[in-house]
Order: C-alpha cells, then structure tokens, then sequence
C-alpha cells in the first residue's frame, strides 16, 4: 500500500527550522515550499536551497478526494 493513499501531515514540532545537512535556516515560506502533484493528490514539500543541498521534507499531502471534501464543507458553510 502506497504512502500516498491517504491525506498525512506531519506535526509542526517536526518541521525542522534549520536544514540538518547543511544548517541553512529554513522558512515555511514560499521560498522554500513546493506545491506540486503527487500520486493522486498535491503535496507540500520543505525543501533547502542552499547550492546545490538537496535537503527536502514532505510536510503534507493531501488526496484529491479530500481536497474536494474540505471544498465541499467550505461551500456548507456558506
Ligand atoms: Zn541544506
């Protein structure tokens, strides 16, 4: 069974603040988040840019049922 199968986020205590190869320190900003396709749903990745450091982290994923789901509950509330 894939790892993607199932919308995951990872704790904000386990968001590392700086890189642990190379110390860079590392921001949740856009700068150092990539969105992109994974699987059958987006993912959010940490990622050091720091030369050519290649340190990267999923922070979340999230299937592209779950995504409509907390579309669909937005739409409820309104
Ligand atoms: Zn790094």
């Amino acid at each position: 069974m894939s790892k993607y199968d199932k919308s995951f986020s990872v704790d904000e205590e386990n968001i590392p603040s700086e890189c642990p190869i190379c110390g860079n320190d590392l921001l949740p900003t856009s700068e150092y988040i990539d969105i992109h396709y994974h699987a059958d749903g987006i993912r959010t990745v940490l990622y050091c840019n720091n030369g050519d450091c290649n340190f990267k982290k999923v922070l979340s994923y999230e299937t592209n049922k779950d995504v409509e789901k907390s579309m669909s509950e937005e739409d409820d509330e309104n």
